[in-house]
């Protein structure tokens, strides 16, 4: 079961993630906000748009329905055809009559300044009069048009009605006489509401086209800007599959030509990418290196225990040899182990040793009395005129021993005839040098660049003689570069060498910061 759900997730991450899942959510995410955006920016202009719109519907009504209650108030007795015309404004009167509404006697009354007509003559409004038996007595419409009777409660009432796909407004007033406040009939109005059925229906659908095409451009757009913006990420997916699957794969991302954050990380996933493949790659070099090493001190102890096997531990000459030669070989392995060891520890010192401080002064005069005991017949001096007695430097101190000691070393076994060495120190800008010169055989300038590489020995016969397994000035450059200084070489074939170290120089408060966070460091 394990097994499956193993195999299937490497399965997964083989072909990537399930095809353009983000371009799907993105784009759904984008299309359902601008589609409810817009749903609800409709909702609310249709509202607002059909409240403003029917507000003034209803206010034409209620002007209608005053004037004809006001003129239609002014009878006492019931509503009748033979009082409710008679009682209409005479242009209207005449309107309703089929007489010509402008006449030479009747300049009072102007028919353009006469509301009620302008109201009755209005195509939308269609309007009954009914007498108290619900009888028609009045009306201004067809037939079809004319609104039937329907009792209602209190003086007045409006209401709205939704019929053949169109909104009516229908006003109903009971009409009583001015003079007795008795009930004298009733009056419908009947708004047809062309105007505002025309403005919503329009509006709506525009607002339906508007957001159709608009959910389709931002769909659209979003997919673009998402198909823009997944693309490097599918491409980095795609190169981090193919690393993944071969180590050694040299596929890189390529320029996105782009100015962004996507791009940024392109360059991080490359750069991390190179730096992997520069471990690996070191790994293998020095895999190959330590096994190449190691082959002859095996060889030769290998080559001393077969002779010894064969014949030789009879012959008591023989066999000293042997074990001698073996023993020295077991020394060098040992020593070369060390030395393997130390290099991979010099690459990881800022994590073991962050806060340590050393005086340069005392260590050098430590290291050199030692040195000056262990090779007598050597003249090793030290100046140290340039340098302020408590320069301090951010290094472990047995680190800086093992520079020196490497340094003095090298320089005590590639020395010739003059058995002579030169230590110095001193301050200068910021910055302690050390000086490391001995007056031997010197390096040649295309040597020089390659004497830091690990296991270069200019002469490799020699060196082995001498005890040497190019680790040395390796194990010196990382330990020097993981403090943050430099070491480089200036020699001349024949005449000697002289190694400098750079340190930067701590200044005091540095030096006590350090020292106060190291101590803080060691209580926890
Ligand atoms: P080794 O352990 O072989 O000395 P190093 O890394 O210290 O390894 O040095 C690398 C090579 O550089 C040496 O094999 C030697 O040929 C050369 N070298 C180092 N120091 C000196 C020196 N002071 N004078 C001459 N040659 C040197």
């Amino acid at each position: 079961m394990k097994m499956m759900k193993r195999t299937k997730k490497h399965e997964q991450s083989k072909k990537g993630t399930k095809r353009s899942s983000l371009i799907v959510r993105w784009v759904s995410i984008v299309s359902l906000t601008i589609m409810v955006s817009f749903i609800v920016f409709s909702v609310v202009i249709y509202t607002f748009v059909g409240q403003q719109s029917i507000g003034q519907q209803k206010e034409t009504s209620n002007q209608m329905v005053v004037q004809l209650n006001e003129n239609l108030s002014s009878i006492s007795g019931e509503l009748q055809i033979a009082n409710v015309v008679p009682a209409l404004t005479p242009s209207a009167k005449k309107v309703l009559q089929g007489d010509p509404v402008i006449s030479r006697d009747d300049r009072a009354s102007n028919a353009f300044n006469d509301n009620l007509l302008a109201s009755l003559t209005n195509p939308d409004l269609n309007v009954v009069v009914y007498n108290l038996q619900q009888e028609d007595v009045f009306d201004n419409g067809n037939e079809n048009e004319i609104p039937t009777f329907k009792n209602f409660k209190g003086e007045y009432k409006q209401e709205q009605t939704f019929q053949d796909n169109r909104q009516e407004l229908i006003t109903y007033q009971k009409v009583r006489s001015i003079r007795t406040g008795k009930l004298t009939g009733y009056i419908v109005v009947v708004n047809r509401m062309t105007y505002y059925n025309g403005l919503m229906k329009n509006l709506l659908k525009w607002m339906v086209r508007i957001s159709i095409i608009a959910i389709v451009l931002f769909t659209l757009i979003a997919f673009i800007i998402v198909q823009d913006i997944v693309k490097p990420i599918k491409e980095m997916s795609k190169v981090a599959r193919e690393v993944n699957d071969d180590p050694n794969s040299t596929a890189r991302i390529a320029d996105f030509h782009r100015n962004d954050e996507l791009q940024e990380l392109a360059v991080s996933f490359n750069q991390m990418l190179d730096r992997m493949q520069r471990y690996i790659d070191q790994q293998k070099e020095f895999v190959g290196d330590v096994s190449h090493e190691l082959r002859t001190p095996v060889a030769v102890i290998e080559g001393h225990l077969n002779m010894l096997q064969r014949w030789g531990k009879d012959d008591p000459e023989i066999l000293d040899e042997s074990i001698n030669a073996s023993l020295q070989e077991a020394k060098r392995m040992q020593h070369l182990i060390q030395e393997m060891l130390d290099l991979t520890r010099a690459e990881q010192i800022n994590v073991q040793y962050p806060n340590a401080v050393t005086k340069i002064s005392e260590v050098l005069k430590r290291v050199v009395s030692d040195m000056s005991l262990v090779h007598q017949d050597f003249d090793i001096s030290l100046d140290m005129d340039d340098l302020p007695q408590d320069t301090e430097v951010q290094i472990y101190q047995g680190h800086l021993e093992q520079l020196l000691v490497i340094l003095i070393d090298n320089g005590i076994k590639y020395s010739t005839d003059r058995k002579q060495m030169n230590v110095s120190a001193g301050l200068s800008q910021d910055e302690v040098n050390i000086i490391v010169q001995d007056f031997g055989e010197g390096i040649s300038k295309v040597e020089q660049d390659k004497i830091f590489n690990r296991f270069y020995r200019v002469d490799k016969a020699r060196t082995r003689e001498k005890g040497g397994n190019g680790l040395g000035l390796s194990i010196a450059q990382k330990l020097v570069n993981s403090y943050h200084g430099q070491i480089s070489v200036d020699s001349v074939e024949g005449q000697g060498s002289q190694f400098k170290i750079v340190f930067p120089a701590l200044t005091k408060q540095q030096a006590d910061k350090l020292r106060k966070r190291a101590e803080s460091e060691s209580k926890k």
